[in-house]
Order: C-alpha cells, then sequence, then structure tokens
C-alpha cells in the first residue's frame, strides 16, 4: 500500500494531467459561488497574515470580476441565486475598516462598478492606535534588536517569554506566513506565542499588553498612520454610497468564543447599535473576529435578525453552507491571472477565466 500509493504520488503529471482536472469537473456539478475576504490595499514588506493585497493587483482583481460580470452584494446571499454550475458569482468583502479600504480600494471599485461590504469595528472608528495584531508585528518582527527576554502580565498572569536562539539580534530571514507555515525562528516563535495569549484577552488587556511589548521592544508607540482604521466621518460618508454596504464586525474584535454569551451580546448588539446610527439604517450583514464563532454568538445573530454572517472558513459557498457561517476565500497579493487561476483550480468558481 505505502509503495503503491507514494509511487502514484511521485508521478506528478499524473496527478496534474487526470487527477485534476477529474476532481475539478466533479466538485463543478455541486453549485456554488464564493465570497472574497480583503483586509488591506497596501504594500509591507512584513505581513504574517497575508493581509494586504497591492494596489496594482487589487485592481487587476477587481477589474477581471467586473469583466466577467462576476461581482454581486454579499446580501444576495441570503438567498440561492447567486449559487450556480460555473460558480461565477462572487461578492467582495473587507475586514476590520482599515483606512486604505477608504482612500485606495474605493476609488478603484468605484472605477470598475464593483459592490463590497466593509465590516467595521465600531469602536476603532477613528482610532489613532494600530490594531493589537499590527503593534505586536512591528514590536517583535520589524524591530531591531530585541532582548531575549520578556517578563509580561497578561490576564492577570505573570507570564515569561524567552527567544531561544539568535534571532534576537537579527532580523527575521524574509517573508513569514504564520497562517501557512511553522515559526523557523526563536523570534517569529515569540510572536506567534504572544498572539495566541493576546487574542483571547478582552480588548483594555490587550492594548495594555502590547504597549509593554512595544515599549520591551524599544519601539515608539504610535504607529504608522496607513495602519490606522477609517474615521466615523469616513464610515458614515458611505450611508448612501451605491456600491458600499457596511456590516457588523464587532465593538473591539474579540475572539467571541473566549467570552461569556453577555460579553458576546455587548459586543456584537452594540456594534449594531453604533452603525445602524451611522449609516442611518439597518445593517445585514456580520462577520465574526477571526471567523471564530459559537452557539451563543449564532443565537445573537439570529435574534437580531441578522440574515448572513461570515466566517474565515476557506471554502466556497454551496446550497447547504449556512447562512450564518459563510465561508471566505482569503484573496492573496497576486496578479489576475494566478487570481482567476486559483479560484477556478481551488475552489472551481469563474471556471473558463483567465
Ligand atoms: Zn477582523
Amino acid at each position: 500500500m505505502a509503495p503503491k500509493l507514494s509511487s502514484f504520488l511521485k508521478s506528478k503529471p499524473f496527478v496534474r494531467r487526470v487527477v485534476w482536472p477529474l476532481r475539478r469537473r466533479w466538485r463543478a456539478l455541486t453549485p456554488r459561488a464564493g465570497i472574497l475576504m480583503y483586509h488591506r490595499v497596501a504594500t509591507e514588506a512584513v505581513d504574517p497574515w497575508n493581509l494586504c493585497v497591492s494596489p496594482e493587483h487589487f485592481e487587476q482583481q477587481i477589474e477581471l470580476l467586473a469583466r466577467r460580470r462576476a461581482a454581486v452584494d454579499l446580501g444576495a446571499f441570503a438567498g440561492e441565486d447567486v449559487i450556480d454550475r460555473k460558480g461565477s458569482k462572487l461578492a467582495v468583502t473587507f475586514d476590520d475598516a482599515y483606512r486604505d479600504n477608504l482612500e485606495v480600494a474605493l476609488p478603484i471599485l468605484e472605477r470598475h462598478g464593483v459592490p463590497a461590504t466593509i465590516f467595521v469595528i465600531s469602536d476603532a472608528l477613528g482610532r489613532t492606535r494600530e490594531f493589537w495584531w499590527d503593534a505586536l508585528c512591528r514590536a517583535v518582527l520589524e524591530s531591531g534588536d530585541l532582548p531575549t527576554t520578556l517578563e509580561i502580565t497578561l490576564g492577570g498572569h505573570e507570564r515569561s517569554f524567552v527567544i531561544d536562539d539568535d534571532s534576537a539580534a537579527v532580523m527575521a530571514p524574509g517573508r513569514w506566513n504564520a497562517d501557512r507555515e511553522e515559526p523557523r525562528t526563536g523570534r517569529e516563535r515569540l510572536y506567534m506565542d504572544l498572539w495566541n495569549a493576546i487574542v483571547v484577552l478582552p480588548p483594555a488587556d490587550q492594548d495594555a499588553a502590547v504597549a509593554t511589548i512595544l515599549l520591551w521592544a524599544g519601539m515608539p508607540v504610535a504607529g504608522p498612520e496607513s495602519r490606522r482604521p477609517a474615521t466615523r466621518e469616513q464610515i458614515a460618508a458611505l450611508a448612501d454610497h451605491p456600491l458600499v454596504r457596511i456590516g457588523n464586525h464587532t465593538r473591539h474584535h474579540p475572539s467571541l468564543p473566549d467570552h461569556d454569551a453577555a460579553r458576546q451580546r455587548d459586543e456584537i448588539a452594540g456594534c449594531q447599535r453604533a452603525l445602524e446610527d451611522l449609516a442611518g439604517g439597518p445593517i445585514d450583514r456580520m462577520s465574526y473576529p477571526f471567523g471564530r464563532n459559537d452557539a451563543a454568538s449564532r443565537r445573537i445573530i439570529a435574534e437580531l435578525g441578522i440574515p448572513v454572517a461570515c466566517t474565515s472558513y476557506p471554502a466556497a459557498i454551496t446550497r447547504t453552507t449556512p447562512r450564518d457561517q459563510l465561508t471566505r476565500l482569503q484573496v492573496l497579493d497576486q496578479d489576475s491571472e494566478s487570481f482567476a487561476r486559483w479560484l477556478r483550480d481551488d475552489h472551481a468558481l469563474l471556471e473558463g477565466a483567465a
């Protein structure tokens, strides 16, 4: 069995020419559609979560959607009309409402007439500091020499972290994808350990933690303006925009299942009220922070009457995908050709696109 399997897998041309097309055809028999997930339209040298798509590549991707008449509003995913055998319909979404969504992405969407949803963290609007994950990235992955030991209080507990190799004194060796690769150095391990420890904390503790870590790293408290979230005025100005809808992304972006139902309700319903005030109308869509949700989160969504809610689980939408757990495909920084190939080969979407 083992030799047979390995020799089979070794015959890559066979896999490429026969297995993949068969798999694609089989999947193409399942009617489907896609929801694309973006965060930032910007260029950064260090980007461990692949949050950035360059403005050039974003325009190529949006231009392809426009040319194929593929783009639909996310609200259409409340029904089934967008789901077809060719996977020909796609919705564009942005999480976290970084200011570049308004300043860089919006003019491109307007140029091509492509609709999009921006999921807003209501208490972060106008914030002059970075989000905690960007501050952590700056402190640990974008800093010069670091001390080898970090003593810090996280969630009321004294914790000690050690960089256990020579990477405290050298920058990270090139790009690293935290969601696809294991940490390669002590510095990257520290980043990941801190990320996992901070993500479950209440929001005030998260901000306090990264302030301590920035100080430890000898980095300035203020991050680059380009990484800030949008302002209230920028979001309010979208109220009557023909292409852009805003959606609920909670008040502070907590990992919802790590908090009790009362705090989850405050986060989700509080954001809903704030955004409805800003938009002057109902908000009919939600994206769970980090894609994480549980039965309590979904019950709150249902009570608020929000018809569609998105996770970050990477899969196309089929007729059986729950509307309160819509899967999404994170778009990488790639040109239109590889974007089209990825949609077609990996997800059987936009068949025939090139
Ligand atoms: Zn988010």
